[in-house]
Formats: structure tokens, C-alpha cells, sequence
């Protein structure tokens, strides 16, 4: 039986994956290209966590760090875009809001610097989703977004065209509020025909954000992002096959898309952070408000789990709840009972159990808390500690463990049950059974 302290596995306050593009083998490419690359994604990755840090929206952030990526040359997006078979630029974008599931996107643009910053008053300023090719030039006019000129897009010219070029960008969020967004901006494939539209600003292939499950961004062969749905699909699977964010993408990464097809990259509403690809080499990031801070040009077995070490749902479980048990515990030691009854089970059926004592149904339940624990010194501080898992079937599971409560007055320990089943919104308490030791009627 495995032992878990609730410390570890929290979830964290923000959280941002960005990528660059998946493709070619970074082995193949000059010192120069390397560097700039690294340069690239760390600035942006930096300028991401600052502003989460600063306590800016998912949303504001997806379109800060696509925006710098845009102006990076050493990215197919914006000004590095790569050109279409007739030497021109045609810029595809796509932003998107967890939180509202608004979203926005621009297909085909010739002259707007900013593809994100367009899509974004797609969203905001009319009542589409996509605008594309002429009307979408004429909407960046008429919004006096920056425009540039034909040239500006032709950095590329330095690079061999003839290769099939990546380094489309990307960006998922979760900020500090809790609200997920995601956004994708590219140049599309090089030499591809006039008027061809990638995944990049199709919603549901590769973008896609909600608040109940995650955020992605994809990279890859556009047309395989769009037969899919892939970016819909990582969360669809969360959704609706209980899929733990790992699972979802690496089932999709390794039976729906062929291999060299592209990469994912995704962040949950827990804020786990999943990097995945099935070509040579993807440039990557990630960075969170526990200090996580890394960037990659390429990714250990293509990021998905060593042969064997997937996780089982099980363990899935088990860091769900711990996660939820450790979120409980921080609420009570802010002195919050309400935000520390949000996992209990909101139904009459609710059954709380504690010296002897049962209450049933959550109001009551709620209404007992309050009157033992009027205010946050008789709250204490609390603790839950040796937690062991014990699975009920596949959807429900049982925890024992034991909690502590420092008081200046008097130190209070006891051992607790919950039994804990999965419903589509997440784990609920439906069962707590608490005692003290020695057996007491007193219970946190
Ligand atoms: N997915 C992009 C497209 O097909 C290209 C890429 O990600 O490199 O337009």
C-alpha cells in the first residue's frame, strides 16, 4: 500500500508550456541556429512566468509570449513566417479562453505583424470565430493593427526553403485564477500552396482551451491536426474517458497520429504540464510558480513515459486526490471552511461521520464544521498525513489516513475514512468517517 504525505503533487499557483515548432533533428542544425532557438524560447518562456508571477490573465500571457515569438525570426510564425510556393507570406493564428470558451482566429493574413494580436479582436471585437484571406487584411485595417510590409516576412529566404521548415509556436496557461487559455500562430508549411490552411487556427485542432480540463497547443502536420481534431481530442478523452492529462496526449501522440507527424503540448486545469513528440526534435518549455524552469530543443523518448511506467488510473487517482487533500488542508489553515468543504459531496446523501456522531447531507455537514470551528484560532492548524489508497472498483476510492491539529491550548490527532468517488466534475467526499485518538467525539 503505498503511503503519500500530502506535501509534493500541489498544485501549482501558475503554470505555461510554450513550443517552437516540431521537426527536424537539432542535431543536424549549426551552432548559430541552436542558440538563437534556446534564446528565443527562453525569453519567452521568462516573459511568460513574469507576468503570471505579476498576476496577468491566461489569456493576456498566451498573446505577450506568441507576440514575442511572432517577432523572432528564428520562428515560423510572424516575421519568420516561411513563404508559400509563390513566395509569399499567409499567416494563420488561433487564441482561445478556457474560461468562456470564446475564441478567435485569422487564416491567410499578407500584412499584419501580429497574427495572435488579430485573432484576439476576432474574439473580442466581432461576433466570428475566423476571418480569413482579404477580409481578414481589410479587418486588420480597420482595427489599426500594426501592418507591415511584403519583406518583413522574407527572413527566411535565408534558410534552405527547400526543406520542409518547422518552428510554428505555441502557448498554453494556467494563471492564478484558475482560468486556462491556449493560442497557436504560424506561417504554415513552406512551399505550401497559395491559400492553404493549416491546424494552427482551426479551434478543436490545433488550439483548444476549457476551464473543466485543459489547454493545447499543437504543432505538426496541419492536415493530420485537422483530421483529428487533436487539440479537442486531449481534452474530449479527459472529458469523457476520465484520461489523466498524460494519457490522453500520449495515446494520441502514439496510436492516432503516425510517427514524424508532430508534437503536443498541453497543461491541465491542475496544472501538470504535458510535452510530447513523435518527430526527431520539438522546441519546448515550461515553467511554473514552484520554479520549474526548462526549455528543450528535443525530448527524452518524445516526452511520453518510459515503456511500461504509463501511469495506471490508479496512480492517477491517487495524485488527484492527494492533490484535492492537499488544497483541503491549505483552505482550513487560511481559516476558509467553505473553500475546505468543496470536495464533500454537495447532496443530502453526504454522510459525516465522527465519534459516533452521524451527520447527513452537506448543509449540515457545512453548518457542524462552522459551529465547532467559529473562528481560525480554534481552527488551528491542520494536517493529513500517512494517506493510503485503497481502490473501490474503478470510480470510487477509499483513503485512510491520520489528520493533527496544533493548537496553542491542545494538540488534537485522529485517524480518518473518506470513501471518494469520480463524478465528471472530479473526486467528491460522499463518505467521512472521523475519530480521535484515544477515541473521542472531536474530530477536525
Ligand atoms: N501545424 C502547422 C501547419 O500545418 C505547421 C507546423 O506546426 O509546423 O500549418
Amino acid at each position: 500500500m503505498p503511503l503519500l504525505t500530502t506535501s509534493g503533487n500541489e498544485k501549482p499557483d501558475w503554470a505555461i508550456v510554450i513550443h517552437g515548432g516540431a521537426g527536424s533533428d537539432p542535431q543536424n542544425w549549426t551552432e548559430d541556429k541552436t542558440r538563437i532557438r534556446e534564446a528565443g524560447l527562453k525569453r519567452a518562456l521568462e516573459a511568460g512566468s513574469k507576468a503570471l508571477a505579476d498576476g496577468r490573465s491566461a489569456l493576456d500571457t498566451v498573446e505577450l509570449v506568441i507576440r514575442i515569438l511572432e517577432d523572432d525570426a528564428a520562428f515560423n510564425a510572424g516575421k519568420g513566417a516561411v513563404l508559400t510556393k509563390e513566395g509569399k507570406a499567409e499567416l494563420d493564428a488561433s487564441i482561445m479562453d478556457g474560461k468562456t470558451r470564446a475564441c478567435g482566429a485569422v487564416a491567410g493574413l499578407t500584412a499584419t505583424k501580429n497574427p495572435i494580436h488579430l485573432a484576439r479582436r476576432v474574439m473580442t471585437e466581432t461576433r466570428h470565430v475566423l476571418l480569413a484571406g482579404q477580409g481578414a487584411d481589410e479587418f486588420a485595417q480597420q482595427q489599426k493593427v500594426p501592418l507591415v510590409p511584403p519583406d518583413y516576412f522574407l527572413s527566411k529566404a535565408r534558410f534552405d526553403e527547400d526543406k520542409p521548415h518547422f518552428g510554428t509556436v505555441g502557448c498554453a496557461v494556467l494563471d492564478a485564477e484558475g482560468n486556462l487559455a491556449a493560442g497557436t500562430s504560424t506561417g504554415g508549411t513552406s512551399r505550401k500552396l497559395p491559400g492553404r490552411v493549416g491546424d494552427s487556427p482551426i479551434v478543436g485542432a490545433g488550439t483548444y482551451a476549457a476551464n473543466d480540463t485543459c489547454a493545447v497547443s499543437g504543432t505538426g502536420v496541419g492536415e493530420e491536426y485537422i483530421r483529428n481534431s487533436v487539440a479537442y481530442d486531449v481534452a474530449a478523452r479527459m472529458r469523457y474517458a476520465n484520461q489523466s492529462l498524460q494519457e490522453a496526449v500520449t495515446t494520441i501522440m502514439q496510436q492516432t497520429l503516425q510517427a514524424g507527424v508532430g508534437g503536443i503540448i498541453a497543461l491541465s486545469k491542475d496544472g501538470n504540464i504535458v510535452m510530447q513528440h513523435n518527430t526527431p526534435g520539438m522546441s519546448c518549455g515550461a515553467a511554473d510558480s514552484s520554479g520549474r524552469f526548462e526549455t528543450h530543443l528535443v525530448l527524452e523518448n518524445g516526452g511520453s513515459p518510459a515503456k511500461g511506467k504509463e501511469p495506471d488510473s490508479s496512480s492517477t487517482a491517487e495524485q488527484e486526490i492527494s492533490q484535492l487533500l492537499s488544497q483541503q488542508v491549505k483552505d482550513w489553515n487560511q481559516g476558509d471552511i467553505d473553500a475546505f468543504m468543496k470536495p464533500y459531496w454537495n447532496s443530502e446523501d453526504l454522510t459525516f461521520s465522527s465519534g459516533g456522531k452521524v451527520t447527513r447531507g452537506y448543509a449540515s455537514t457545512l453548518a457542524g464544521y462552522k459551529a465547532r470551528y467559529p473562528d481560525a484560532k480554534t481552527m488551528g492548524k491542520l494536517d493529513f498525513e500517512q494517506l493510503e489508497f485503497q481502490t473501490l472498483g474503478t470510480d470510487a476510492m477509499q483513503v485512510l489516513g491520520i489528520w493533527k491539529l496544533a493548537r496553542d491550548d491542545q494538540p488534537l490527532q485522529g485517524r480518518f475514512t473518506l470513501v471518494l468517488r469520480r463524478y465528471p466534475e472530479g473526486w467528491k467526499i460522499i463518505h467521512d468517517h472521523t475519530s480521535k485518538t484515544p477515541d473521542a467525539p472531536e474530530q477536525p
